[in-house]
């Protein structure tokens, strides 16, 4: 029978990943990340399996300005080499059947695996994510393999024989839609890029990726061990560069049968636009995108826990997840209490080199994100009441910026999504619920939502009553696991299916029936 959900024992184990209390695994991660740390990293299109050196320019880290590795661009030329082979190859990859293409990303899953330490000092070194982080990540894309390699041999496997009367047989069967184009974000450069692709690749399609121009090293050497697993060159082909000016030429290109893209909302209405302009077939987007993510508090929550969850949810990661928490309301009676001990829990978050064990928040991805969380908090220093802010160590040269604590009245003082370590926070009365969830429906966003109540009739209602993708209830709001938290939202917040889950490869599909008369 199908396991679609999974829940059979042998596919629930998640990758194991790297026990950091354990002083042993520690030792031999830090001394693998020296040893790596000294790699020449090199990214550039990777066409047909050949990364073709172009014109190289220097990739800086984040965290302390110096130079990581080598860059280029892809050129209009390698599009349409990128393109034109992808095409051709599909049919093939295709006809191979989800049993055949399941064994290969298996094989990714080991390459991956093997290759753990290098994946996690990259992703350190070229996004500035901590230690902790990365090490989730490495996992997470092991997870992705695995679980799209069940999925494939569970519906991509053999057609479904359908009813019908007698002498007829009815078959439905899955197959690639052509070249899937999957455009992957900065803040999770392994995990979600791997999430794509090897969905993409599961279902039967060639693979154009575009990953964010911030981290093509992580991106190359992906692509690199896919490629060694097994992946056909021509059936994954990587174009890094600037998301304008490839998007300008491959989005309007008949031969790309589909979109896959994690980012912003705005940049997602473009896309849409662009695919619905277009002449030719109607092609689907999978886009999964920004939230306002709220987290609702009442007063019989447990402070100490909520204050552990808070920091999670909105610090951690330097509040670079499209899941952080954004904005807290918490009711009233203990709203002083809570936000003390949240102020002084923040006090002891550590800003700094992300390479660092006891580092809990490193740097944001560039300047420019910078710049536009450092204008956030001015406004909200002139338009709202600061509560609280770490004071960064003064020795810190890259792209920091340190936890803020805002209190604001009301959700819509939040025209947009600050993608950072910067949460709001609203007092609310409880017979004001009605509003406050009026208010988070009519933010039009709808990722995450946390709740901490030990009333469960409470936290039933507002989950009833709320758009929302991901609920958590009593616990943080971050870091869904493939397969356990199938991970997406609705309204601005994208598109669906959920990543990580039971119904994500048959957007990426077609389905046929074979009617035959016998
Ligand atoms: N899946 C991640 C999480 O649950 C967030 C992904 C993203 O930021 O795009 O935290």
């Amino acid at each position: 029978p199908v396991d679609l959900y999974q829940n059979s024992a042998a596919h629930r184990s998640n990758s194991p990943g790297i026990d950091l209390n354990n002083p042993l695994e520690v030792n031999v991660l830090l001394e693998a990340i020296s040893e790596s740390d000294t790699v020449d990293w090199r990214a550039g299109p990777i066409i047909n399996g050949q990364l073709r050196p172009g014109s190289l320019q220097p990739l800086h880290s984040p965290a302390d300005g110096t130079t990581i590795g080598f860059a280029s661009d892809s050129t209009g030329e390698d599009v349409e080499n990128a393109l034109e082979s992808a095409r051709q190859a599909q049919p093939r990859w295709d006809l191979l059947g989800g049993r055949a293409r399941a064994d290969t990303l298996e094989r990714v899953a080991t390459v991956l695996a093997e290759a753990f330490y290098s994946l996690v000092t990259l992703i350190v070194r070229e996004a500035g994510r901590t230690l902790a982080d990365a090490i989730a990540e490495v996992r997470e894309a092991i997870d992705f393999c695995r679980y799209h390699a069940h999925q494939a041999r569970q519906q991509f496997g053999e057609p479904v024989t359908l009813a019908g009367p007698t002498g007829e047989d009815n078959r439905l069967s899955l197959h690639g839609r052509g070249v899937f184009l999957c455009i992957s974000p900065w803040n999770f450069p392994l995990a979600i890029f791997t999430g794509q692709v090897t969905a993409a690749l599961a279902a039967g399609n060639a693979v154009i990726a575009k990953p964010a121009c911030q981290t093509p090293l992580v991106a190359a050497l992906a692509t690199q061990l896919f490629h060694r697993a097994g992946v056909p060159g021509d059936v994954l082909q990587l174009l890094p560069g600037d998301g304008k000016a490839l998007g300008d030429l491959l989005l309007p290109d008949p031969r790309i049968a589909g979109v896959a893209f994690t980012g912003s909302t705005a940049t997602a209405h473009i896309i849409q636009r662009t695919l619905a302009e277009r002449n030719g077939a109607i092609v689907p987007l999978i886009a999964e995108t920004g939230g306002q993510n709220v987290m609702l508090v009442d007063s019989t929550a447990l402070p100490e826990q909520v204050v552990d969850d808070i920091i999670r949810s909105a610090f951690l990661s330097a509040g670079q997840r499209c899941s952080a928490l954004r904005v807290l309301f918490v009711q009233d009676d203990i709203a002083d209490t809570l936000l003390h001990t949240l102020t002084g829990a923040m006090q002891e978050l550590q800003l700094g080199d992300p390479s660092l064990l006891c580092t809990d928040i490193g740097p944001v991805i560039d300047r420019v994100a910078r710049d536009r969380l450092q204008a956030h908090i001015e406004r909200m220093t002139k338009e709202a009441k600061l509560l609280a802010r770490l004071s960064p160590p003064s020795n810190l040269s890259g792209y920091f910026v340190a936890p803020h604590l805002f209190e604001i009245e009301h959700l819509s003082q939040l025209n947009e999504e600050v993608f950072g370590p910067i949460l709001h926070v609203i007092r609310y009365r409880a017979e004001a619920l009605d509003e406050v969830i009026d208010q988070i429906n009519a933010c039009g966003y709808g990722l995450t939502l946390g709740i901490h109540s030990r009333i469960r009739g409470f936290a039933e209602q507002v989950f009833q009553r709320t758009q929302v993708g991901n609920t958590y209830i009593n616990r943080n709001m971050v870091g869904a696991v493939v397969g356990c938290q199938p991970f997406g939202g609705c309204g601005l917040s994208g598109t669906g299916p959920k990543a990580g889950g039971p119904h994500y490869l048959t957007a990426f599909a077609i389905e046929k029936v074979r009617s035959e008369n016998i």
